[in-house]
C-alpha cells in the first residue's frame, strides 16, 4: 500500500472558474475515464458525432414510447445541460416519431430493436447502463430503475467535463462545439445499494448525479424499518410490566434491553406488528428486525442453548429472524450482525429473503481491512457471512464519532475497504459519515465514497485532485499537501486510528506539536492563495476547522503544560493567547456553516464555546487544596490509576471531554479526605462531576461535605442533592458547591453517592453507573 502521491504540478496549473457557469473551454476528452483514457484520446481526433456547434444541433433526444419517470428525467437532464454547455436546444421526441440519423436514443427504447443493437438489459439490472455510439447515433440505455439517468450523468461527467462537487458547486464547461469520438462504455455498479450518510449528499440532484440510494432527507425509501427495531416491534412500554418474560434474561433478571428470541409469543407479536407496518408502507422491500443498541441479550436456557450450539448469539437471532421471514416471502427481512451478534452462526443459514447488516464498528482505520493484523476477526466474520448469506449490507464508519470535527486521516483506507467488501459478496453499503452538517472534509469524503461505491477500481488520486482543484481552486495544492503529510505521519508512527479515538490520541502520531505548526503553515498558504475569492476562502477556512479543534482539545488536556490553555507569566497564570484567539472564530464559523453538533450526540457549537469560557473563567486555580494529599476511603486506591491521588487537586479541571482530567470508576461511592497540612480559613468547597448518561456516566445522587480540625471528628457543612435528570443523554458537567461562613479547617471529607446500577428503562440497564469526578476546589 503506497498511499497517495502528490499529483504532478501540471495537474494543478489547470485553471477553472468555480461558479455554476464556466467560461474556459474544456477538452471533450474525459478527465477521468480511467483505463480507457489513451484510447479515448485517439478517438477524439477522429470524432464521429458533432453534437452541437455555434448554439445549434441536428440532434434530438429520443425517448421510449412509454418512458419511465426516470427515463423522462434523464432526457430533461441531458437537454438542460447540453443547453447550458453549448447553447443548443435538443428537442425530446418519442420513439414512434420520424427517425433520423442524428439521434440520442435513451432508455429501454423500441428504436434499439430497429437498429439491431442487442443490448443485454438483464446484465444492467437496476442501475447499470451502456453509453455507446453507433454510426451517428449516441445511445444511453440503462437498467430498470435509474440506469438511464445514471448513464446521462456519467455522460455529462466523463464525456462533457461536467462536475458536481456539492449541491452548490458545479462545473459546467462552456463549449461552442461538442464533438464526440467513438464510445462504448458499459458500467455496472460493484455495490448494488449505495448509501453515503453525509448531509452534504442529501440534495436531490446530488443523489442522482452520484448514483446514491437515498432521498433528499437521507431516507431510504426502499427500507420500511431501518435498524435497532426490537423495541419498536415489541414495545416494552406496552408489554414489559405484564410480560417481563418477553425480554432479555440478564444475570437472572428479565430486563427490557433485548427480546427473548425463543419465546413464541414474542415471535407472534413481532409478526403481527410488522404486518401492520408493512400494510402502512407496502412499497418498501426491506424491513429490519434487529437487536437494540445495547449488549444485554437474552441468556435464558432456550436462547442460550441455540447460541451455544451455533457458537455465537447470532444463532438465536437468525433462528428468530428466519421464522419472521417465512411470513413475509415477498419482503426482505434485515437483521444486524453487530457487536455481540457479529460472528456468523456455525450451522444455521439465513433464509433467501433475509438480509444481513454487518457492522465494521470495531475495525482499525489506519490500515485497510485486508492488510490489518488486528482486523482478522472481522475479516473472518465478513467471509463467513459471505458464505451463508445471499444479501449482505455493510454498515461502515468513516469518521471520528466522538469528535465529528476532527482530523481523521483514513482517506487511504476507503478504497481498499470497499474493494474488500465487494470481493466478499457484499451487495449493499451504508457509509456512515456525519449526520450533522459539517465534519472534516465532508464534501471530499462524500464525493470519494460515492464514486468508489460505484466503482472501487477508480483511481483515488485522480478523483481527489480533481475534487480539490474544483472545490478549493488555487488552494488545492497546500490542502493536498496537508492531507498527504497527515496520512504519512500516521503511517510513519505506526499508531492505530479508531473511530472512537480523539485528537489527544494523535499527539504522538499525526498531530504532534511540530506537525500542527507545519499544518498551520499550509493553511496560511492555502488562505493566501485564495485571499481574493471570498467563496473559496470560506471553504478553506471550513477545511481548517478540524485543526483548530484539535489544537483546542489538546490544550485542554495539557492545561498548564506545553501548549496548554494556561501559561505562567510573572503575573501568574494567564490564558494562552493562541488558544483564546481560536474559540470565537471557530464557533462563529461552525454556526455560519450550519454545524449543529460537534460530538456525535451532543455539544452544539455554542455549548462548546461556553465550556471553553467556563475553563477560561475558572482559570488555573492554585486553591487551598492545590497539590495537597488525597486519602481514598472509597473506591480502593489500589484499583485506581497511579495518577488518581494527584488528579483531584492538581489545579486542572475536568473539561468538556470526559476522556481526560476526570477520575473515573464504576459502581462505588467516592469518599476521600484531604489534608490541608495546617488549619486555614475555609469558606467554600466544590467538586465537579461529568454526566454522559447514554454511555453510563451519571452524576452522583448527592454529595456531602464535612470539615474537621483533627482528622477524626468531622462536621457536615453541606448535603447537596443532584437535580439534573439522567434521561437526557447528552454530555453535561455539574459543580456541587458549598458556601459557608469562613471557619478554620485542616481536614476536608467528601462523599459522593453513586446511583448504583442504571435503572431498567436505561439503554445500559442493570449496569453500574460510572462516576467521573474532578478537581476538589477549596477556598
Ligand atoms: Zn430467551
Amino acid at each position: 500500500m503506497n498511499g497517495f502521491k502528490l499529483a504532478p504540478q501540471s495537474v494543478f496549473t489547470f485553471q477553472f472558474i468555480f461558479v455554476i457557469f464556466m467560461t474556459a473551454l474544456l477538452p471533450v476528452q474525459p478527465l477521468f475515464a480511467q483505463k480507457k483514457s489513451s484510447k479515448q484520446k485517439a478517438n477524439t481526433v477522429q470524432s464521429t458525432i458533432l453534437l452541437a456547434e455555434n448554439e445549434k444541433s441536428l440532434y434530438r433526444v429520443v425517448i421510449p414510447a412509454a418512458a419511465t419517470v426516470h427515463e423522462l428525467k434523464a432526457a430533461k437532464v441531458l437537454q438542460e445541460y447540453v443547453l447550458q454547455i453549448s447553447g443548443a436546444v435538443l428537442p425530446i421526441i418519442e420513439s414512434t416519431k420520424d427517425t433520423s440519423r442524428y439521434e440520442i436514443v435513451l432508455g429501454q427504447n423500441e428504436r434499439l430493436d430497429e437498429l439491431g443493437l442487442n443490448i443485454n438489459f438483464n446484465e444492467l439490472k437496476e442501475d447499470g447502463f451502456l453509453i455507446k455510439t453507433d454510426s451517428l447515433r449516441l445511445i444511453i440505455a440503462g437498467g430498470t430503475e435509474k440506469g438511464t439517468l445514471y448513464g446521462v450523468y456519467t455522460f455529462l461527467e466523463n464525456y462533457l467535463g461536467c462536475r458536481m462537487y456539492t449541491s452548490q458547486v458545479k462545473r459546467i464547461p462552456q463549449q461552442k462545439r461538442i464533438a464526440l469520438g467513438k464510445i462504448n462504455d458499459l458500467q455496472i455498479p460493484a455495490i448494488r445499494f449505495r448509501d453515503v450518510f453525509y448531509k452534504v449528499a442529501w440534495d436531490a440532484e446530488y443523489t442522482d448525479w452520484h448514483k446514491l440510494d437515498h432521498n433528499e432527507k437521507g431516507d431510504r425509501t426502499d427500507w420500511g424499518m431501518w435498524v435497532h427495531t426490537f423495541n419498536e416491534l415489541v414495545p416494552p412500554q406496552i408489554y414489559y410490566l405484564e410480560h417481563p418474560e418477553y425480554y432479555s434474561l440478564v444475570d437472572g433478571k428479565r430486563i427490557p434491553t433485548q427480546l427473548c428470541l425463543t419465546n413464541s409469543k414474542v415471535l407472534e407479536l413481532t409478526i403481527q406488528n410488522l404486518r401492520k407496518k408493512v400494510a402502512q408502507n407496502p412499497a418498501a422491500t426491506y424491513w429490519s428486525v434487529s437487536q437494540n443498541d445495547n449488549r444485554n441479550y437474552c441468556t435464558c436456557d432456550q436462547c442460550r442453548a441455540i447460541d451455544e450450539r451455533e457458537g455465537s448469539p447470532s444463532g438465536s437471532i437468525i433462528h428468530f429472524v428466519n421464522q419472521v421471514a417465512e411470513q413475509f416471502p415477498d419482503k426482505i427481512i434485515s437483521t444486524l450482525a453487530y457487536e455481540y451478534g457479529r460472528k456468523a452462526p456455525k450451522h444455521l443459514k439465513p433464509h433467501e429473503n433475509v438480509n444481513i447488516m454487518l457492522c465494521s464498528i470495531e475495525v482499525n482505520r489506519d490500515k485497510p481491512i485486508p492488510d490489518d493484523a488486528t482486523s482478522e476477526d472481522f475479516r473472518r466474520d465478513v467471509e463467513e457471512w459471505g458464505k451463508i448469506a445471499k444479501d449482505i449490507i455493510v454498515w461502515d464508519y468513516v469518521i471520528q464519532f466522538n469528535h465529528l470535527i476532527s482530523p481523521f486521516p483514513n482517506l487511504h483506507v476507503l478504497q481498499p475497504n470497499i474493494a474488500f467488501f465487494s470481493r466478499n459478496g457484499v451487495s449493499a453499503m451504508f457509509e456512515q459519515g456525519n449526520k450533522e452538517v459539517g465534519g472534516e472534509f465532508a464534501e471530499l469524503r462524500s464525493y470519494l465514497l460515492s464514486k468508489l461505491l460505484w466503482n472501487p477500481a477508480l483511481n483515488v488520486d485522480t478523483l481527489m485532485n480533481d475534487f480539490l482543484q474544483g472545490y478549493y481552486g488555487a488552494a488545492a495544492r497546500p490542502i493536498r499537501t496537508y492531507i498527504d503529510e497527515m496520512h504519512a505521519a500516521l503511517r510513519k508512527s505506526g499508531a492505530n486510528l479508531r473511530i472512537f479515538g480523539s485528537p489527544n490520541d494523535a499527539v504522538t502520531s499525526y498531530l504532534t506539536p511540530a506537525l500542527v505548526k507545519r499544518y498551520e503553515q499550509l493553511f496560511d498558504e492555502a488562505e493566501k492563495a485564495v485571499a481574493q475569492n471570498p467563496e473559496l476562502l470560506e471553504r478553506v477556512r471550513i477545511a481548517h476547522l478540524p485543526l483548530h479543534y484539535a489544537v483546542m482539545e489538546q490544550a485542554k488536556k495539557n492545561f498548564s503544560g506545553e501548549n496548554g490553555v494556561f501559561i505562567k507569566t510573572s503575573e501568574g497564570w494567564r490564558i494562552r493567547p493562541d488558544i483564546r484567539s481560536r474559540i470565537d472564530p471557530f464557533t462563529d464559523l461552525c454556526i455560519r456553516q450550519g454545524v449543529t453538533l460537534i460530538k456525535e450526540w451532543s455539544t452544539t457549537p455554542e455549548e462548546y464555546r461556553s465550556a471553553m469560557y467556563r475553563l477560561f473563567s475558572q482559570g488555573m486555580n492554585e486553591h487551598l487544596a492545590y497539590h495537597k494529599k488525597v486519602q481514598f476511603i472509597s473506591p480502593d486506591p489500589g484499583k485506581l490509576p497511579r495518577e488518581a491521588t494527584a488528579m483531584l487537586t492538581d489545579g486542572v479541571r475536568g473539561s468538556h471531554d470526559y476522556a481526560f482530567n476526570w477520575l473515573t470508576f464504576a459502581g462505588q461511592n467516592l469518599e476521600i479526605i484531604i489534608d490541608l497540612e495546617e488549619a486555614k480559613p475555609v469558606k467554600r468547597i466544590e467538586s465537579a462531576y461529568h454526566q454522559y448518561a447514554f454511555w453510563l456516566t451519571i452524576l452522583p445522587k448527592k454529595v456531602e461535605y464535612f470539615v474537621s480540625m483533627d482528622g477524626k471528628n468531622f462536621e457536615q457543612v453541606a448535603d447537596i442533592a443532584n437535580t439534573l435528570p439522567i434521561d437526557q443523554y447528552g454530555g453535561q458537567q455539574r459543580d456541587f458547591i458549598a458556601d459557608f461562613e469562613p471557619r478554620p479547617v485542616r481536614y476536608i471529607k467528601i462523599k459522593a453517592y453513586t446511583l448504583g446500577n442504571t435503572p431498567e428503562w436505561h439503554p445500559g440497564a442493570g449496569r453500574p453507573a460510572v462516576m467521573r469526578v474532578d478537581e476538589i476546589v477549596v477556598e
